[in-house]
């Protein structure tokens, strides 16, 4: 009997042990460790955060799916690695100690620390700006917007700023889909005019979102994700500042560096801005108690897995299999890391360092599609060398779909969403060297009805594959 244990059941981890359950559960020994006893349809957090969406409609309890599918759930957070001599050990979230797993095989699956304190005076713990990448955090987050209505309803007049907070964050999709529910929310309650709104972002362009935009016909001509921002934005009156890296945040005021290394800043009275992401600290240690971190995880905490790294931008951008196909471990074998957790090679957009020495550089994405992908290679992978010892499934981000779909508000009638569409996540000159690395037939960007619809049903959707229902394996991912 092989032992598996996967920590984090998000995207990644919870797609995982699906699989794993579903093949394995009954003769092996499956094994979940999770923060949290429930499980978080991230995205929909985003309606969560303008207090839209009940968030108890965002999550369910994770122990009743796993039961179902013969996965044995841990409700704690591991602190330890023990990879010599293959055990973890989870602290419980009841308070009673820790807990001992044995494993055969790892799959690290933590997604990201929310590095707040990366940014001085940044978040709703310690600072001063909110965020929607907690459940806790949203509910946060939307309380402060409804005092913000309340305070726009007696006529005065506001500035809000959405975006990223640290010159190397990542997600700027669900920053820009944030702050397009806002958008709709007070054109609903016609409160639009009272708001100063602005996009704040380390992009290297408006549109860029960290994947170094894309480009697709609309009604038979070429129209980059640039323009098409900019249209929606200048329709929308929403103002935009890109290339900036923001380096601290006080009461009224949000203080960035740009490119060309000036400094500047901008007032605020509400603020949602994505920290940096960074890998979950777990310590690694060998028999003799000794830290073998370095074998594992690079300095940002994420695990090495199967990419080519050091590789300068220009190369990277030029070497698709530069990105991992089985995000396996070199060292340890029998670790793999799935979702956010993964070391990605580099940026898949173009990085740029200011005169200062600053780096302002999105992080590449590794959106909820992307993550549970890997979660399924993954755990395929883990399934074939259970029971054949030779892993037959790989996927690189070189080769995957990503979707942002940007709602601008919930309802199926007056919504809309912007849509874009990229196939491949990460740019293959090779395999598409006509469309700069995409393939134009799939890339697709539109505006409309039909994404408001799409935003709900993948709600819809996705919550029921997440929870093992009926037909879950033929919903991808
Ligand atoms: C507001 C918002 C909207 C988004 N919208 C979209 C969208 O529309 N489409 C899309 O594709 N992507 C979207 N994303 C991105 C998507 O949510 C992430 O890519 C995805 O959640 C990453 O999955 P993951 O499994 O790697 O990490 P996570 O979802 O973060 O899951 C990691 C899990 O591990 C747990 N964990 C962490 N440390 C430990 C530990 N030590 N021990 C045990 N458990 C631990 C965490 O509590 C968590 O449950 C959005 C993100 C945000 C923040």
């Amino acid at each position: 009997m092989s032992k598996v244990v996967i920590i984090g059941a998000g995207f990644a981890g919870h797609t995982a042990a699906l699989y794993l359950g579903d093949a394995l559960g009954r003769q092996h020994e499956i094994t979940v460790v999770n923060k949290y006893d429930y499980f978080g349809f991230v995205p929909s957090w985003v309606w969560v955060g303008i207090g839209h969406m009940k968030p108890e409609k965002t999550v369910f309890p994770l122990e009743p799916v796993y039961t179902k599918k013969n996965v044995q759930f841990v409700h704690g957070a591991v602190t330890e690695i023990h990879p010599d001599e293959q055990f973890v050990l989870a602290e419980k979230a009841d308070g009673t100690g820790q807990e001992k797993l044995e494993y055969d095989y790892l799959i690290n699956a933590t997604g990201p620390k929310l590095n707040f304190e990366g940014t001085e005076g940044l978040g709703p713990k310690a600072g001063h700006t909110y965020s929607i990448c907690t459940l806790d955090h949203a509910k946060e987050a939307a309380k402060k917007y409804a005092e913000m209505i309340a305070r726009l309803e007696k006529g005065e007049k506001l500035k809000m700023v959405i975006g990223t907070g640290h010159p190397g964050a990542t997600c700027q999709g669900a920053g820009f889909e944030y702050l397009s529910n806002i958008h709709k929310d007070l054109v609903n309650r016609n409160l639009r005019d009272q708001v100063e709104l602005t996009w704040l972002s380390n992009e290297a362009a408006l549109g860029d979102f960290g994947v170094r935009g894309i480009s697709a016909k609309i009604k038979g001509e070429m129209i980059t994700s640039e323009e098409f921002t900019k249209s929606i934005f200048e329709e929308s009156n929403i103002k935009w500042k890109v290339q900036k890296g923001v380096k601290k945040v006080d009461e009224k005021n949000i203080y960035w560096e740009d490119y060309e290394g000036k400094e500047g800043q901008i007032a605020y009275d509400f603020a949602m801005l994505i920290p940096q992401f960074l890998g979950v600290p777990i310590k690694y240690l060998d028999k003799e108690g000794n830290d073998v971190s370095e074998k594992i995880v690079n300095k940002a905490g994420f695990t090495i897995v199967d990419a080519i790294y050091g590789l300068d931008w220009p190369t990277l951008a030029e070497n698709p299999d530069a990105w991992p196909a089985v995000y396996q471990n070199p060292t340890y074998t029998n670790i793999f890391a799935a979702g956010i957790a993964f070391a990605p090679p580099g940026s898949i957009s173009k990085p740029h360092v200011n005169p200062n020495g600053l780096s302002i550089t999105a992080a590449p994405p590794r959106t909820g599609m992307v993550s549970g992908i890997i979660g399924r290679v993954v755990a395929k992978n883990i399934i074939d060398l259970i029971k054949r010892g030779q892993m037959t499934h790989h996927e690189r981000m070189t080769h995957m779909v990503a979707a942002c779909i940007a709602s601008m508000g919930d309802s199926l009638w007056d919504g809309a969403a912007a849509t874009m569409i990229m196939y491949p996540v990460v740019p293959d000159k090779r395999s598409f060297p006509k469309g700069n690395g995409r393939d134009r037939f799939v890339t697709h960007m539109e505006m409309g009805l039909a994404g408001a619809w799409m935003k709900r049903m993948l709600h819809t959707t996705f919550i029921w594959k997440f929870k093992g229902l009926p037909g879950w394996k033929i919903i991808p991912e």
